[in-house]
């Protein structure tokens, strides 16, 4: 059974994540200061961890950054304020494997979760390669052929979302809310004008409009 950390200082959202992943059958303690998170995170005990940024105490980052430091690579998973593209960038530079925008459904946590701890136990999934495309995750490099390309956090994290799906549609709904949470107006062209800029780095050819239904990679 994997051991969660759940570091997280508003019971509401802690209660909400602790029971559907005891539900899922995982095992969970849950800390409310960065303190306590620092602690427990360096202890040897967990397999992953769900960090909140605004802690009491030591926030989030400065958790992350000393958990790194220890030398601890489990992976984290940072639950970032929903509307801050910069809290979004500065975990995933400090070393958070993924994010999760507030408010978001159990069942995207979960999913993440998922895929986090398969790719820790099968070191696999470092490292994304499509048609071409190679996406480093730990370095958040990006390369077309042996062209390294500069993605933005959106765009990095959009890519990765299709590169994980090679050859299935994704709806732009699926992508609005995987990559942006659900802040965004349904109706926004966000993710329209984010594939533009991915087609412009990576080459048009990869990236497919399938007509009323969303976007494959290809
Ligand atoms: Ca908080």
């Amino acid at each position: 059974m994997s051991r969660i950390l759940i570091a997280e200082d508003e019971s509401r959202i802690s209660s909400f994540i602790d029971k559907g992943l005891s539900a899922a059958g995982f095992s969970t303690v849950i800390v409310e200061s960065g303190t306590d998170a620092l602690s427990h995170a360096t202890s040897g005990r967990y397999d992953l961890i769900v960090l909140d940024i605004g802690l009491p105490g030591i926030d989030g980052y400065e958790v992350m950054r000393q958990v790194r430091a220890a030398g601890v690579t489990i992976p984290v998973i940072v639950l970032t304020a929903r509307t801050s593209a910069d809290d979004t960038l500065a975990s995933l530079e400090g070393g958070a494997n993924d994010y999760m925008p507030k408010p978001f459904r159990f069942d995207e946590l979960l999913a993440r979760v998922r895929l986090r701890l398969t790719d820790a136990s099968t070191g696999v999934g470092s490292t994304l390669r499509v048609e071409g495309l190679e996406l480093d995750l730990r370095t958040r490099r990006a390369l077309v052929g042996d062209r390294q390309v500069e993605l933005s956090a959106r765009e990095f994290a959009l890519a990765e979302e299709l590169m994980r799906n090679p050859d299935r549609v994704l709806s732009r709904e699926q992508l609005l809310s995987r990559v942006w949470g659900y802040d965004f107006d349904p109706g926004s062209n966000i993710v329209d004008v984010y594939v533009g800029y991915l087609r412009a780095k990576f080459g048009a050819e990869h990236i497919e409009t399938v007509r009323g239904m969303g976007y494959r990679l290809r």
